[in-house]
């Protein structure tokens, strides 16, 4: 049984007040806040159980070692992956969406050749083909939403043609909430012998994932907005694409043997890790997986679905605001506008004064707020601790900035 009061009361920060007004934190997109579990696992990590891991052969290092990979079968299970081995840990979906690029793309990828992707792409899932783009003259071919936010899966299956080489696409959109259908797209692009990059770092917050299912080759989530540390993550590789890439950083661990003239690479996952990792980050993220997991992802996603059916109504009620991209398959993310060019800036300064934490900006989404004929937007992203009663506290202080601007 889903209990919002008892969720809030595992995240100590939700009780703090910010300009003398309870906090109402609707900045979740942005990163996600930390249960005690998270924090209590970090502090013990430092305290009791430390040391660098892979390389010592003493207690400590092998404690440490033991708990830091035993997160490679969280992310798996998480995930709905199919083998631990496949999971490459990283600081975020940023550095995983790099590493496909660098490692799997440039050395694959020649002048025409394309990169299909949607223009709901956060720029994590945009730069790293730029660099393809102007370093080797791959096109990417830009696949457009309507103005609800949503993404005719066909549409992306029909961008595919002969030169195309892989598809990046998001699972959730972090301006407009808006949920891709990427098994169907999966489905398409594999008829068509072409590799799917998913990037997952909303969509796994807010609703089940089943990898398998899926049958994607690479998919993206970042530990800091799943209510893990931040410099956390994992890259679900598929063994054949993994088979396919050299390696990205060189360094300490990711190597079998290294010589004056020649070197050999560990097995993957190991062979895209080099250097010290994030090991208390990794093993933060582990225990915020297992928190999800134990709060049960049908769980969270049917609350949040309740968060996002009572906010979407409540905000359609005020006539002054214009919410960009309304989908029916949406999580509970809204950015809007308001009438009458009150800058997004402006307004978030002043939700915050009320003590409502919002973003406003461009999102990391240039291509998509352009799409949209939007400069830039407040966004309120919900997360499992959020309530209805907070949603109203966003709407009363909408309206007190409305009353201001006129
Ligand atoms: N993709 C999406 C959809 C995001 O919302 C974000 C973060 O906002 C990222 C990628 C980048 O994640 P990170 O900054 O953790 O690497």
């Amino acid at each position: 049984m889903f209990d919002v009061e008892k969720i809030r009361a595992d995240f100590p920060i939700l009780s703090r007040k910010v300009n003398d007004r309870p906090l109402v934190y609707l900045d979740n997109g942005a990163s996600a806040q930390k249960p005690q579990v998270v924090i209590d696992a970090i502090t013990k990590a430092y305290t009791d159980e430390y040391a660098n891991v892979h390389r010592g052969l003493h207690f400590l290092s092998n404690l440490a070692t033991d708990k830091y990979e035993s997160v490679r079968g969280k992310v798996a299970r998480f995930l709905n992956a199919p083998d631990e081995h496949e999971i490459v840990f990283t600081t975020g979906t940023t550095e995983g969406i790099n590493l496909v690029s660098y490692a799997w793309g440039a050395p694959r990828m020649q002048a025409g050749d394309e990169i299909v992707l949607s223009v709901l792409e956060h720029h994590a899932n945009i730069v790293p083909w730029h660099f393809l783009r102007e370093r080797q003259g791959v096109v990417l071919k830009w696949v457009e939403c309507d103005q609800n936010g949503d993404l005719d899966p066909q549409a992306v299956i029909d961008a595919i043609g002969p030169k195309t080489k892989l598809v990046a696409i998001t699972q959730m959109s972090n301006v407009t909430g808006t949920v891709v259908d990427v098994a169907s797209i999966c489905q398409g692009a594999r008829s068509l012998g072409v590799p799917v990059l998913v990037d997952g770092s909303q969509a796994a917050v807010h609703m089940p994932v089943d990898l398998a299912a899926m049958g994607c080759d690479f998919y993206a989530i970042t530990g800091h907005k799943l209510y893990g540390p931040s410099g956390s993550g994992a890259m679900f590789i598929a063994k054949d694409r993994m088979a396919e890439m050299r390696p990205f950083l060189g360094g300490g661990d990711m190597i079998r043997e290294v010589g004056r003239e020649v070197i050999t690479y560990a097995d993957p996952p190991m062979k895209f890790e080099a250097g010290t990792p994030g090991i208390v980050p990794q093993i933060g993220m582990g225990v915020a997986l297992d928190y999800m997991m134990a709060v049960g992802m049908e769980n969270i996603a049917a609350h949040e679905r309740s968060l996002r059916d009572y906010t979407r109504v409540r905000l359609a009620g005020l006539n002054w605001l214009n919410v960009q991209g309304n989908s029916e398959s949406k999580g509970a993310i809204f950015s809007f506008t308001m009438q009458g060019g009150a800058h997004a800036h402006d307004v978030s300064t002043i939700l915050d004064k009320r003590g409502v934490a919002v973003r406003a900006g461009t999102h990391c989404a240039m291509p998509l707020l352009e799409h949209l004929g939007v400069g830039a937007t407040c966004r309120a992203s919900f997360a499992m601790y959020n309530t209805t009663a907070e949603a109203d506290t966003l709407i009363d202080a909408l309206e007190f900035c409305h009353e201001l601007f006129g």
